[in-house]
């Protein structure tokens, strides 16, 4: 469900989707009517459920024989030969295109798509790139081009957590959709499905404002480190190396690179965000605290030096008051903080 796990499993189920239902049948009659655009950028906060969502309808493009009886929209029947080929991943219409470790994507990626269309095709094809946000100034100018003449039957899904950062040559050439936080009763029952109670996701909705990803990732990490008793301890006692702080997100075979430093900022702002009150500090400090690191991973997006931006966010985690350092910040990272 946490979208980074969902790009790592790839295409392999189709997931169920709730809330966004205006949306969801929207795209569903336009898929049943044949009037879906060539182009469509899926915006909205990270953890939202937008990288699972393009995948499903990524499923369904590409699905033999869709199931459309279903409200509030279509699904992909999960057993036909283009299904399974998709599955298993070498469904020869399906190509994604997703940051390695969170890094930009680089111009190359782009020749692959050209590679891809350039291949003789019987059917409908799909590009799904996750993110968009990544892609470097080159490859979007490259991707606008491709944009500007489609082949025939060929559909870009463009999922991106700030979409007025893109080219405005590219959003206006795509049928936006964008996301919006989930309905509390929709935010407990996909948590429910992940076997949390009740009160836990309603401290979760706190935390991340109806996200199911971020509450996910958020549980995962509160796991991780022992409860939220070592979790506040942590935020207490900032290791000597900030480095450290990462580990707390690391998984299996992971290592310190921009997405992790990333996943973590985003943790930390979210879990101080779901404190908040419940901690010694006021709550507008552990606002202005979580607010900051959210900021910094953001800055981390496409250009900051993760060494750095995680020193600047042990910084923000020291201060008594936070609102005191951001001067210091920019000289930290050596560039513009605004
Ligand atoms: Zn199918």
């Amino acid at each position: 469900m946490n979208e980074h796990l969902d790009a790592q499993e790839g295409l392999d189920h189709v997931a169920d989707i709730f809330g966004h239902e205006d949306m969801r049948r929207g795209w569903g009659r336009g898929f049943l009517a044949g009037r879906l655009s060539h182009a469509h950028l899926i915006g909205g906060p990270e953890g939202i459920g937008k990288g699972t969502l393009a995948r499903n309808w990524a499923r369904l493009l590409l699905c033999a024989q869709p199931e459309t009886g279903t409200d509030p929209d279509p699904r992909a029947c999960g057993e036909c030969p283009s299904c399974s080929k998709v599955a298993s991943g070498n469904h020869p219409g399906y190509l994604e295109i997703s940051s390695e470790g969170g890094g930009t994507i680089e111009i190359a990626r782009m020749r692959e798509i050209l590679s891809f269309l350039a291949l003789r095709s019987d059917g409908r094809r799909v590009v799904l790139i996750d993110s968009a946000d990544q892609l470097r100034e080159e490859s979007a100018n490259a991707l606008l081009k491709i944009l500007e003449e489609p082949p025939g039957e060929t559909h870009f899904l463009l999922v991106s957590h700030r979409p007025a950062s893109l080219l405005g040559t590219i959003i206006s050439r795509c049928q936006r959709w964008l996301l919006g936080p989930l309905s509390r009763d929709s935010f407990h029952e996909v948590l429910g499905r992940h076997g949390i109670s009740e009160e836990r996701a309603s401290f979760l909705y706190r935390g991340t404002g109806g996200r199911p990803g971020a509450a996910l990732a958020l549980e995962e990490a509160l796991t991780r480190c022992g409860g939220e008793e070592s979790f506040s301890r942590l935020l207490r006692e900032i290791p000597a190396d900030p480095r450290d702080l990462v580990a707390l997100t690391l998984r299996e075979g992971e290592s310190f690179d921009r997405d992790s430093v990333h996943r973590t900022l985003q943790l930390l702002g979210n879990g101080i965000w779901a404190f908040r009150g419940n901690t010694v500090e006021s709550r507008q400090v552990a606002a202005t605290r979580a607010l900051m690191l959210t900021h910094l991973a953001g800055h981390l997006g496409r250009y900051g030096s993760p060494d750095l931006v995680v020193e600047a966010a042990a910084m923000v985690l020291r201060s008594e008051n936070p609102e005191n350092i951001r001067e210091l910040i920019p000289r930290v990272l050596g560039s513009q903080w605004v």
